[in-house]
């Protein structure tokens, strides 16, 4: 077990598969990453097009009212630029061309930290969502070594992008977390921009003292008052 400090002026890159998923597992960290001199930019996989139990709700509606939502709430945290791939929520699979996606995000915005979800030891076990699984597992593969490797999808280099190496990775939703980020200076965010998630809180008066409850009880393992929990890798 270990505390550290988020990261310091890198630029980041967070991957996620659904529109709250990051203020779930690290939108405490990724603010003070901002307050760090960090530049944030997330890309979601899917826009959460199944997050509705509205009789009769039109997926597209859904995807696009949550594409909304997590603009703004991308914005309360201060990340600059939000990309969305639009691929089918539930229904995400590893493919050759959801990897050369990522690739491509990757060599475009040239993070040194990258932080998605843990596909290896997901949390909750066993009972975890299946596109957080494929798409922490994709985002691996595009990191480590296919981003890096000049002759892995040369066809990018027609749109002007180079080969990039990731530095780190900060696995989420993370079972075998042993780094711990005290967030508290960055709490107030993390509740703001999970608010705007509209569409996915039925209780918003009840949110944030169980989320200040769950942060309290990650903190609690560390010795700290409120923490979000990571696995690092650092790829040499
Ligand atoms: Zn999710």
């Amino acid at each position: 077990m270990q505390i550290v400090d988020a990261p310091r002026n890198s630029p980041v890159m967070a991957v996620a598969a659904h529109p709250d998923d990051i203020e779930s597992w690290c939108g405490g960290t990724l603010a003070q990453a901002i307050d760090n001199g960090c530049s944030v930019r997330l890309l979601l996989v899917t826009s959460g097009d199944k997050g509705s139990n509205e009789r009769g709700a039109d997926p597209r509606a859904v995807a696009m009212r949550r594409e909304r939502e997590a603009t703004e709430a991308a914005s309360r945290i201060g990340i600059s630029e939000v990309a969305f791939l639009r691929y089918p929520d539930g229904d995400v699979e590893e493919t050759r061309r959801l990897r050369g996606e990522l690739v491509a995000w990757i060599r475009r915005w040239r993070p040194d930290v990258l932080f998605t979800h843990d596909p290896e030891h997901p949390l909750p076990p066993y009972l975890s969502h299946r596109d957080h699984r494929v798409v922490g597992r994709v985002a691996l593969d595009a990191v480590y070594p296919l981003a890096r490797d000049a002759l892995v999808f040369p066809e990018h280099a027609v749109d002007g992008l180079r080969p990039h190496a990731v530095k780190e990775v900060w696995l989420f939703s993370s079972a075998v977390a042993t780094s711990y980020v005290d967030i508290t200076a960055g709490f107030d965010r993390k509740i703001h921009a999970r608010l705007t998630h509209d569409s996915q809180t039925p209780d918003p008066s009840a949110l944030p003292g169980n989320w200040r409850e769950r942060a309290a009880s990650i903190g609690a393992e560390a010795g700290l008052p409120l923490a979000e929990a990571f696995t690092i890798l650092r790829i040499g």
